[in-house]
């Protein structure tokens, strides 16, 4: 079964071992599961599926360790995140190849987010060394008051397969640099890179038990939510996935930062630079094919200009080269599971079934020359005039694009805002004074005006409705992973 040239780093009957404290360890009941590479449907790895005794264990184990962790000088964290972050910049090819392995995305975009990852580990390193709370002058004489942000405990952090280390490293890094321990349980379509990068963690510094890792499916996730000893969940994932945990922590008022799906509408204006907003366009709903939260994957165009950039959309969406991942030349993969395939190809059957109209791409799997067997979908967009096609309001999570005319400004916010989702927005518009005005109504925790997807580790990131509750990244994220407490002092 093993094809050589594409496994150079791997055996493909590799076992591997999960971290609980300071033990790499199998699960107690022995049972596996494989990892599929999306692109030749080749099993690899035998990866421990933990059940509810891996993860009491590996919750003490955080338990433990935080006791520890808690107390140890912020610039010593900050020491072990740096280094952290210098041994992952030496490893982003093997990072990157092995969830280029998993998730099937491209080379480049895999090395792009690998190498992200490494900055997001010094970003947080460095903020560690900031301060720790506010000395505040109180209401009446002869008291001094002051707050102090501590560490909230044991973190859960559950993570998707689409960015499986750039959004973990959203969660890991500020927790550890605020002082918590963590247990992480990433998804069963990318367990392996993740514990790469808890390995590298320990050769880095780390302390045993700070960070643990317990792979499995959904059923391992819910035993981890439901541990009594964990003190918040991070969770990035699906709006369902995350209503289901939101609910079962609720009675614990557990502490919770959810990340969810999108809908991410793009707005273009007919007085647009068109070259570079269509480009856009095309990135922003091609690029993983498509399996991102931040997808533009409601593509709004003004009446006046609405042909001519659906003439443009099908120009540069024929030219996108679909291929082997691995290959710098392809621009997009397989999607990343039978499952996730499976779900998008309902969707190019259902948006006949709707009437919606289809404007370029819509061949799958077989259908599309040259690419073998792998799980693949053409870039595919559809005009969608009925705002209750659900093409248009459904998260797809894959290369498919809804294309929606619209005539004047509140046209357009409204039907940006139609969606229950409100992750990322996009502005295509030279008018700056409209520019502001709308990027204040749309109902988006992101917006991005004649520019897409910019992301930097300052700036914060998050949705509102239902993609989601608090913000990753930017100068504030360690408040997510800290509680305030007022400390007073009588001056007698
Ligand atoms: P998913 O919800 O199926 O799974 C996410 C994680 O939750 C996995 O590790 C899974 O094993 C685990 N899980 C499943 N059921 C669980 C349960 N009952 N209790 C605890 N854990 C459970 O999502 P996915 O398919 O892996 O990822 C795709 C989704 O993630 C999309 O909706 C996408 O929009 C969203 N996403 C959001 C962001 C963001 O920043 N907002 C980023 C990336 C992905």
């Amino acid at each position: 079964m093993m094809s050589p040239t594409r496994f150079p780093e791997f055996n493909t009957e590799q076992r591997y071992d999960m971290l609980i404290g300071d033990s790499w360890t199998q699960s107690t009941t022995g049972e596996t599961f494989r990892c599929f590479d999306p692109y030749d449907d080749v099993e690899w790895g035998h990866v421990p599926l933990a059940d509810i005794a891996d993860v009491t264990r590996a919750v003490a184990a955080a338990r433990a360790a935080f006791a520890t962790w808690s107390q140890t000088p912020a610039y010593e964290r900050a020491a072990i995140l740096s280094r952290w972050g210098r041994a992952i910049t030496d490893n982003v090819e093997a990072l990157a190849r092995t969830q280029v392995h998993e998730n099937g995305k491209t080379i480049a975009e895999m090395r792009g987010a690998s190498g992200a990852l490494a900055a997001t580990a010094e970003y947080f390193a460095q903020l560690a060394l900031g301060p720790v709370g506010h000395v505040i002058e109180p209401a009446f004489p002869n008291h001094e008051a002051w707050t102090l942000r501590q560490p909230i405990g044991v973190v859960a952090a559950i993570t998707p397969w689409n960015n499986p280390l750039g959004l973990l490293g959203w969660k890991l890094f500020p927790a550890l640099a605020a002082g918590n321990t963590m247990v992480i349980k990433p998804s069963e379509v990318t367990p392996v890179s993740t514990l790469l990068l808890a390995r590298l963690g320990l050769e880095a510094g780390l302390p045993a038990g700070v960070v643990n890792v317990v792979t499995g499916f959904g059923a391992t996730g819910q035993a981890l939510v439901d541990d009594p000893g964990i003190d918040k969940v991070a969770f990035t994932g699906s709006t369902a996935t995350g209503a289901a945990i939101a609910q079962r922590v609720a009675p614990r008022f557990l502490r919770t930062t959810f990340e969810l799906g999108g809908k991410g509408a793009q707005i273009v204006f007919a007085d647009a630079n068109l070259d570079l907003a269509v480009d856009s366009l095309v990135k922003g709903i091609v690029a993983g094919a498509g399996q991102a939260c931040n997808a533009g994957s409601r593509l709004l165009v003004q009446a006046p200009i609405y042909d001519e950039v659906v003439a443009l959309l099908r120009q540069r969406v024929a030219d996108i080269r679909i291929g082997d991942p691995l290959d710098t030349a392809s621009d997009i993969g397989p999607l990343a599971s039978r499952p996730q395939y499976e779900k998008v190809t309902h969707y190019l059957d259902l948006a006949k079934d709707d009437g919606c109209e289809l404007l370029v791409g819509g061949r799958r799997g077989p259908e599309i020359d040259g690419v073998g067997t792998g799980r693949f979908v053409e870039p595919t967009l559809y005009a969608t005039p009925d705002s209750a096609s659900r093409i248009r309001r459904e998260e797809i999570f894959g290369p498919v694009g809804a294309v929606i005319r619209f005539e004047d400004a509140e046209d357009a916010v409204r039907i940006a805002n139609e969606s229950q989702y409100g992750l990322v927005a996009g502005l295509w518009t030279n008018d700056l004074s409209r520019a502001h005005r709308l990027s204040r109504r749309l109902e988006s925790g992101v917006v991005w005006i004649n520019t897409w997807r910019a992301f930097s580790n300052n700036v914060p990131f998050g949705g509102v409705k239902s993609s989601g509750l608090g913000r990753e990244i930017g100068p504030d994220a360690l408040l997510e992973y800290t509680e305030t407490k007022s400390i007073w002092l009588g001056l007698h």
